[in-house]
């Protein structure tokens, strides 16, 4: 039996976070727990959360860290992640939240924390070639599009490219992701929690490097994984 996980992964946009997270929840049978499909559910069907924070991002604020925490921490305290563990993707973004998943997660604490890297160029062109399903948010390409007319394979959504998809918006975003995260590669550093893994190449290939860094980190005879 695979032993369970618990992971944070971070990763800027386009670097294939997503994609990779699904991967390991599947691989260690342990919840995907995205803040960002967390928050689309919330909002979908106007929550009491849901409709304060539909509110928030409206006045274009960020939510506030508490906020998340709570929404994070309802999520791991369920019977699933309380026993196998989890994939957390899109928190912490700051410290203080890296602080507060510190306490939420106390006395196990978290396995590792893996950063996906991936050079700035590539991921502008995963970027602008990304289409969205306007609806529930499942992610498609130019390369790799909805099976009819860019209606959602998923949902039957529209297909669409962000208008925030733009060269010049990326990089604005990009940018923004660096500043904010920083701090945070700092201190999951410090704590010896950080493994970098090279974000480039196929899902697969990227799945069995961050899988292979779990195992080599936990220190678990590849044979018994
Ligand atoms: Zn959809």
């Amino acid at each position: 039996m695979i032993p369970g996980v618990r992971l944070v992964v971070l990763g800027k946009q386009g670097a294939g976070k997503g994609t990779q997270c699904v991967r390991l929840s599947h691989h260690y049978v342990v919840p995907h727990v995205s803040t960002g499909d967390m928050l689309r559910g919330e909002v979908k069907s106007k929550t009491p959360f849901g409709v304060r924070a539909q509110s928030m991002m409206d006045q274009g604020e960020l939510l506030p860290d508490d906020l998340v925490m709570e929404m994070v921490g309802g999520r791991l305290a369920e019977r699933d992640a309380r026993g196998r563990g989890f994939v957390l993707d899109g928190c912490p973004r700051t410290t203080a939240q890296a602080k507060g998943l510190e306490e939420i997660v106390h006395p196990f604490g978290l396995d590792l924390v893996i950063n996906l890297e991936i050079d700035t160029s590539l991921v502008m062109k995963r970027l602008a070639s990304r289409r969205v399903c306007v609806d529930c948010g499942a992610n498609y390409s130019t390369a790799a599009p909805p099976m009819v007319n860019w209606t959602c394979d998923v949902c039957g959504g529209e297909v669409v490219q962000r208008e925030d998809d733009t060269e010049e918006a990326i990089e604005r975003r990009l940018d923004l992701y660096e500043a904010e995260t920083a701090p945070l590669i700092a201190w999951y550093s410090e704590r010896d929690l950080l493994v970098p893994v090279n974000g480039t190449g196929s899902p697969d290939a990227v799945t069995r490097r961050v899988v292979g860094a779990i195992d080599t980190r936990r220190q678990i005879p590849r044979s018994l994984s």
